[in-house]
């Protein structure tokens, strides 16, 4: 089944121990597409300036993402930039302009509107409910961030109120709860709406719940850590890329979900910037998933 992401796409300046890659194509939408489209027909919809390199909107078309919904605004790129820390698993935020996506308002396309699934990534809460507005998803899923939790809180709960999932990291269920533990933030989380919450933990894996079932899942562990950015909005596209491709949202689904997630955003570690996530291959996922499954068996 089809899938449509809505996010950011982004020049971005990352610096990590490794080295700095200077404005790389990057973007929660970007990061969830390159990943997600080795599962199902993505359909991006997101706003590039006109500074936009031809290249980057090459390089999505080639992997099987639908680029209509991708609009070109006058003005300059989205840009982030961020420095992680020593431990690779903390970052600062440097420098975020909003650009063209201060005017911003998504247009889905129709067969953009139709998709069965829908990702709300990375993006201001008010656009995510422009978005839900014209779509006719029967499963939505929904990331944000603390920026958003801080300043357009509103907004956001209004968004949570609407969708299936939301997939978030653990600093982010305690801004948005005030719960530190992790059963209790999701607890409170499902009270705003959504019946599956999934909490990252970084290089410590991830948590699925829905109701009372849970399912624990740890990161695949890899050697060389170049750079993690865009390993959240990754872990979403195979998440919901392996939910859309077996057109099935029950918890064994959700279960093998999380693992396709895992697995993908381990990848997208391995380089900067989208060079590892854009290179995969179904039949590199696959091998990865069954070293995954050898590592996690007792
Ligand atoms: P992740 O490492 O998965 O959290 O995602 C990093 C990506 O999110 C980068 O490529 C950024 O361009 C993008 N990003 C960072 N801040 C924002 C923001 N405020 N709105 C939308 N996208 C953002």
């Amino acid at each position: 089944m089809e899938l449509t992401v809505v996010g950011s796409v982004a020049l971005d300046t990352v610096e990590t121990p490794h080295g700095r890659n200077e404005e790389g194509l990057g973007g929660a939408a970007t990061f969830f597409s390159l990943a997600a489209a080795n599962y199902v027909p993505v359909h991006m919809v997101a706003v590039v300036g006109e500074d936009f390199p031809n290249e980057h909107v090459g390089l999505l078309k080639s992997k099987n993402i639908n680029t209509e919904g991708l609009e070109t605004a006058s003005g300059k790129t989205f840009r982030w930039a961020g420095r992680y820390h020593d431990d690779m698993n903390n970052r600062d935020t440097l420098d975020t302009q909003l650009n063209v996506f201060e005017q911003f308002h998504p247009k889905l396309p129709p067969k953009a509107q139709e998709a069965p699934f829908l990702f709300l990534a990375n993006i201001h809460p008010a656009l995510q409910l422009e978005v839900l507005d014209q779509s006719e998803a029967a499963f939505k899923g929904l990331d944000t961030m603390n920026l958003w939790i801080d300043t357009a809180l509103d907004d956001l709960k209004k968004v949570l109120a609407q969708v299936d999932a939301v997939i978030i990291n653990d600093s982010e269920v305690e801004d948005l709860t005030g719960q530190r533990n992790i059963l209790k933030g999701a607890e409170a989380i499902m009270a705003m709406g959504p019946k599956t919450v999934v909490i990252k933990k970084g290089e410590h894996g991830c948590v699925l719940i829905q109701g009372d079932q849970r399912f624990v899942v740890p990161a695949f562990l890899l050697s060389d850590v170049v750079d993690p950015t865009g390993a959240g909005d990754s872990f979403a596209g195979g998440f919901m890329g392996s939910l859309a491709k077996e057109g099935n949202t029950d918890f064994d689904a959700l279960r093998r979900a999380v693992v396709h997630g895992t697995v993908v955003a381990s990848f997208a570690c391995e380089a900067f910037g989208p060079d590892r996530i854009a290179t995969i291959t179904e039949k590199d996922i696959h091998q990865r998933f069954e070293a995954f499954r050898e590592l996690c068996q007792f």
